[in-house]
């Protein structure tokens, strides 16, 4: 299916012997896209380069954290400052209030913010803490949203409403997830219809704003309206899963986009910018329940660690520069736009779209606005071209229900090589 060189080959033969499958993280073994992984040596700016010294042109940018490029020079020089001081300590440091008040100036709904490490411990601590606050344990989440892997949200829909879901992973107690209900995407009357029949055993509704788990699919302002409103008048909490829309469609976030306030909001990848750093904030009155305030537990040996912080600070100092947002939807546009022209010119039924620096790429007729949708779209043109793309040096997320990330590196001349690659990918997909 796509010529595997031998550094990676030998590598991903030998990573299988100690790693389950020889990943870390099951999207990069290529299951579903097929073919030998690329072990990365290094990266620099839109570029990293493989155990065989390929480069290609990376549009996952670590899954979004990459967002002024690889080893941006000011990112790399505050880690080895930090690195210098000393590279944990176990008490608090005065990079956490920084970065704590960087975050709540540039996301309005956020008064109070918790560091934690992962998104995963983002959106599960945001859970509880939604219980703890509200005494409720049912918690909302939609079909096709990923939000980490914490046993509540590891859930699928069920077939209809008030279907509780089973679990997607083996592991996962039915008796936890019998408080998930799993909702579609989009579905207005879906939501109501749930608030209206258990309404007040809702702890809260946790959703991806921008969705990026089943390729990129956007929310109607209609639907968070509605969640916005439902959870008000029903006494839940509405959690806005930011962690890989936050800081990439928009400064403020998806939120600001839409101009909705959520009362949570889960962050992480930009704010890390590649180290690991991701937190939980929003309303101080909700806050307060967490421990040592309140009777919310939640806690982590290297929360805050000031080399990740470092690389979250001047990270989320970078895109503050003017016209930063302008020019990341602008290349990322080009992209989706050349890709587009690209498909047309081929023959090829294809689309895609684009919010601020995040995008999707569709071999369907058009975009499309639930998870049904989504899995209707050709899975194995997707698998050719991912690997056309790859043999012609462009690093595609490899899966067809990936969002794609652009970074602030990737200028014209960049992105004109993907369209050429493109082109030639497309013409072998005939
Ligand atoms: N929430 C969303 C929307 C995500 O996209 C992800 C990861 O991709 C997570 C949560 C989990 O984050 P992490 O992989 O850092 O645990």
């Amino acid at each position: 299916m796509t010529s595997t060189t031998s550094n990676n080959d030998t590598l991903f033969a030998r990573a299988q012997l100690t790693t389950p499958g020889g990943v870390n993280s099951p999207v990069r073994a290529f299951r579903s896209v097929g073919g030998t992984p690329r072990f990365i040596t290094r990266a620099e700016g839109p570029y990293f380069w493989d155990a065989d010294d390929q480069r290609y042109i990376d549009y996952i940018g670590s899954w979004g954290p990459a967002i002024v490029g690889h080893a941006h020079p000011t990112v790399i020089k505050a880690v080895q400052d930090a690195a210098a001081r000393g590279l944990s300590f176990g008490a608090p440091t005065e990079g956490e209030i920084l970065i704590a008040e960087e975050i709540c100036k540039l996301v309005p709904s956020i008064e109070q913010v918790r560091l934690v490490s992962s998104g995963t411990e983002a959106t599960m601590s945001a859970l509880r803490l939604a219980r703890g606050a509200t005494g409720r344990d049912k918690i909302v989440k939609f079909e096709g949203c990923y939000h980490g892997h914490a046993d509540s949200l590891l859930v699928k829909a069920g077939s209809g409403l008030l279907t509780f879901g089973n679990p997607t992973s083996s592991g996962v107690p039915e008796d936890f997830v019998k408080h998930t209900l799993v909702l579609d995407y989009n579905n207005v009357e879906q939501l109501e219809e749930a608030f209206k029949n258990i309404g007040d055993q809702i702890a809260c509704v946790i959703v991806e704003p921008v969705a990026g788990n089943m390729n990129l699919i956007r929310a109607t302002p209609e639907f968070l309206q509605a969640m916005r409103s439902l959870c008000t008048k029903y006494g839940a909490v509405l959690i806005f899963d930011e962690v890989m829309c936050g800081f990439r469609v928009a400064l403020g976030g998806a939120q600001a986009l839409y101009n909705i306030q959520p009362d949570i909001t889960a962050l992480g990848k930009v704010i890390g910018g590649g180290l690991p750093v991701a937190a939980f904030g929003g309303r101080a009155d909700l806050m307060k329940h967490m421990a040592p305030l309140g009777g919310v537990y939640q806690a982590g040996t290297l929360s805050g660690n000031p080399v990740a912080v470092a690389a979250g600070m001047t990270t989320l100092k970078l895109i503050q520069a003017p016209g930063f947002y302008d020019a990341l939807s602008t290349q990322t546009l080009k992209l989706t736009q050349g890709l587009t022209a690209a498909a047309k010119d081929a023959g090829i039924e294809f689309c895609a779209d684009a919010v601020g620096g995040m995008f999707g790429l569709y071999f369907a007729k058009q975009v499309p606005g639930t998870y049904a949708e989504m899995m209707t779209t050709n899975k194995d043109r997707f698998n050719k071209f991912f690997h056309a793309m790859l043999d012609a040096g462009v690093y595609l997320a490899p899966s067809a229900f990936e969002a794609g990330f652009v970074s602030a590196q990737h200028d014209d001349a960049v992105i004109a090589a993907t369209v050429e690659a493109a082109r030639g990918a497309f013409a072998q997909l005939k």
